[in-house]
């Protein structure tokens, strides 16, 4: 028998993309138990289709009671470049100094999603840090995880916050949300920050094509950061490689990010992206990572801290 307490509050981890727009609007229709409020983790450096995105959703969820607080945890763009603040870092692809190739740690997230998303809950249930959350008192935070993603469900590292997951219990995949968010006249995309080195070459390709402020705004911050965090250098810390946006570890703007057939090469000669990859690689560099940015999981499977 299960003799946990019910929990205080029931909070939506909005990551304003597919799953998470599609569990606020059942939500809405009463489709799953209603959330008293929705948390957006603001990174400061979102597309602007994602932050319309984001208003229509909140005046949406608004009219059905549920309020959609938006967090930050400073501007992720502005702290990389700025000398004077540290710097969280982001997956960066890295080109060692003797040739090798490497990533930089994941810290972005943890510290502009995860981190503020914790402190609003807390402020939520009433208990600021460093109070401590009485026992039995918790939130449960729904997360848009669907049944293609199952492996990415985890639970929380902290007792005041339970993980449960909604569409795995409807059985739904990335598709099912589609299909239901398309009927209803919605439609939403990956949310991710312009220039996250998780883009895969369609998302580039879609910046490019699409959206050409962002586009050089990402082109612009991928040069800025070719050695490393501002604030590494005036401080005189070691070299530790170049640094990159794109998988290929060449300047973003000169990235194979266009799919480019073996006949094409071989008449122009340009570098395609089977020379840089193969396989599940390839599929990665054309989708982007599938783990993605969730505050919750990364891609070494280590829940992030
Ligand atoms: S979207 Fe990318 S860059 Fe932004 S916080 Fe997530 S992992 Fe970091």
């Amino acid at each position: 028998m299960n003799t946990s307490p019910p929990p205080t509050l029931r909070i939506l981890s909005l990551g304003a993309g597919v799953q998470s727009t599609a569990l606020l609007l059942l939500a809405c229709e009463d489709v799953i138990p209603p959330f008293h409020a929705a948390i957006f983790a603001d990174t400061g450096w979102e597309p602007k289709a994602v932050y319309e995105h984001l208003d229509r959703l909140a005046d949406y969820a608004a009219r059905h009671g549920i309020p959609v607080h938006r967090v930050s945890g400073g501007n992720i763009r502005n702290d990389a470049l700025d000398p004077a603040h540290r710097f969280a870092s982001m997956p960066l692809f890295v080109r060692n100094p003797d040739g090798s190739d490497g990533m930089a740690r994941r810290q972005c997230t943890s510290e502009y999603k995860l981190k503020p998303i914790k402190q609003k809950t807390r402020e939520l249930l009433g208990y600021v840090h460093p109070t401590p959350v009485p026992k039995g008192v918790y939130v449960e935070t729904a997360i848009g995880i669907s049944l293609d993603e199952i492996g990415r469900a985890r639970d929380s590292d902290v007792r005041y916050m339970r993980n449960v997951f909604p569409l795995l219990d409807l059985k739904w995949t990335r598709r099912d949300c589609e299909r239901y968010l398309r009927k209803r006249g919605w439609s939403a995309e990956k949310s991710a920050c312009i220039g996250c080195p998780f883009h895969g070459n369609r998302q580039w390709r879609q910046l490019r094509d699409e959206s050409p402020a962002e586009w050089a705004d990402a082109v612009a911050f991928d040069a800025a950061i070719r050695n490393g965090s501002a604030r590494a250098n005036p401080q005189g810390q070691d070299l530790r490689g170049s640094m990159y946006l794109h998988r290929a570890r060449v300047p973003l703007d000169e990235a194979p990010i266009d799919k480019v057939s073996r006949s094409e090469w071989l008449e122009d000669n340009q570098p395609s992206l089977d020379d840089f990859y193969h396989g599940e690689d390839l599929e990665r560099a054309e989708q982007g990572d599938p783990d993605g940015c969730s505050p919750w999981t990364c891609r070494s499977g280590e829940a992030v801290a």
